[in-house]
């Protein structure tokens, strides 16, 4: 494990305040003098005071931020970090993006919520450009939600209205948090400590289509839930033709095809949609896709797009609801940061930079490096032995953010605006890293 690039500063109830730190000076502190964005204090003062406001659900911070532009943020201490993480999948345009904060300021300034016995124009054109991303069918239609579980969620309710109550998903499988979306979720150790869960889920083996065609062959499946990269499991690709083979099983056996994009979709794998990239999804129609993370570039937005007139009319009025769902501020996020990726051109920008980056890693042929996956800018990076904590640890210090999302992968999922010269300086440093002192 590495040191932190910075001595930590004695923990006090009354911290000095340090005026002399660049990222300090240029976080607002105070809105018509109410402080909404508190910046004083370095960060191992303010990591003594999560552990006492904050559930320790997500273990102790790695640094406490306090402000992002592009690729880039920085700590309460003023230390920068390249951020290739992207807040897991989400800041697709960056910290700070001058467009999308445009966008969420005018929206909230203008018609900030709404409750669901109304709607917006922002929220219809959201949903309207949302269909014609996933290349729909008419008929289709979208339902808005805020989170990737909360999408998830929903389309477990639309299965059950399919009159089954058995529910596929695949060994590995991450769909979220909540008890539905949990229920879905492979890892035990996530889903025990909760039971019961709703009832019917059963797994199938990873990438086997033979075994899917075993389990789909008595008729009686609601729905296979696949995310068509696997994300949470290490960002790990299903066998080249799996997911037509799923499409040609499940539609012979009545059973709805629901793809959780809540990681790879919005662009993260330069299409709009992972399954529409052709040697992962064949050129396939979902009846269901789930999506979240990046759709609104920062702003928490999610959404279930249930494909045709059937699926998308299997959840009727009063069978499904929430409050922000759908907020006009929310579906302004979403619209600017589409908006954005169209303007410029930033599918091809991910492709390429994200191609050049597995390469560039392949290329360094270095002993601590096994194998390099994914799509796009979400990347896994496979060590040879079960060092990605400690990895991850070294480049925090050194100014990367990355995730060690297993023991044996770093999971990379930067900003679409990331250039080749700051990916760059992350292959650099993998190139620096002394197998025998990362493995000590
Ligand atoms: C992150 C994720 C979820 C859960 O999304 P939240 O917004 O964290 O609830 C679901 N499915 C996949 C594939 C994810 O990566």
């Amino acid at each position: 494990m590495s040191e932190p690039t910075t001595a930590p500063a004695p923990a006090s109830a009354h911290p000095p305040v340090p005026t002399t730190r660049r990222a300090l000076r240029q976080a607002a502190a105070t809105v018509d003098g109410i402080p909404v964005a508190v910046a004083e204090g370095s960060v191992a003062q303010w990591t003594e005071r999560y552990t006492h406001a904050v559930m320790d659900t997500f273990g102790p911070p790695q640094r406490v931020l306090v402000r992002g532009e592009g690729p880039y943020v920085w700590d309460a201490d003023g230390n920068r970090y390249l951020d290739l993480l992207g807040g897991i999948a989400v800041n697709s345009l960056g910290h700070a993006h001058p467009t999308l904060t445009a966008a969420i300021s005018a929206q909230l300034g203008t018609l900030g919520h709404v409750s669901n016995f109304f709607a917006s124009p922002t929220q219809i054109a959201f949903a309207e450009r949302l269909l014609a991303l996933a290349q729909a069918p008419a008929g289709s239609r979208v339902f808005l939600t805020n989170s990737g579980t909360e999408a998830n969620e929903a389309a477990f309710k639309l299965a059950r209205r399919t009159g089954r109550t058995r529910i596929l998903a695949l060994e590995g499988a991450f769909h979220g948090r909540t008890m539905g979306a949990l229920a879905l979720t492979h890892k035990a150790a996530y889903r025990e400590p909760f039971e019961p869960l709703p009832a019917g889920v059963e797994w199938v083996p990873f990438g086997d289509a033979d075994a899917l065609e075993a389990a789909l062959a008595p008729g009686d499946v609601a729905a296979l839930f696949v995310e068509p990269l696997q994300g949470e499991a290490g960002v790990l690709p299903l066998p080249p033709g799996y997911l037509a083979r799923a499409r040609e099983l499940t539609a012979r056996h009545g059973t709805l095809l629901v793809l959780d994009e809540v990681q790879t979709g919005m662009g993260r794998t330069g299409e709009w949609f992972a399954h529409q990239l052709p040697h992962v999804g064949g050129g396939i129609v979902p009846d269901a896709v789930t999506v979240a993370k990046g759709l609104g570039g920062g702003f928490p937005v999610g959404a279930l797009i249930a494909f045709g007139d059937t699926a998308a009319t299997l959840l009727g009025r009063g069978q499904h609801g929430t409050t922000f769902g759908g907020n006009p501020v929310a579906a302004a996020a979403g619209l600017a940061t589409i908006g954005v990726i169209e303007r410029d051109d930033l599918l091809a920008h991910v492709r390429d930079v994200g191609a050049r980056l597995r390469e560039r890693v392949a290329g360094l042929d270095h002993p601590l490096v096994d194998s390099v996956r994914g799509e796009g800018l979400l990347v896994g990076i496979g060590l040879s032995s079960a060092v990605a904590p400690a990895v991850a640890s070294r480049a925090l210090a050194a100014g990367f953010v990355v995730n060690p999302v297993n023991p044996t992968t770093i999971r990379l999922a930067p900003p679409f605006v990331v250039t080749h010269e700051q990916l760059g300086t992350f292959v650099d440093f993998l190139a620096s890293l002394d197998p025998g002192e990362v493995a000590a």
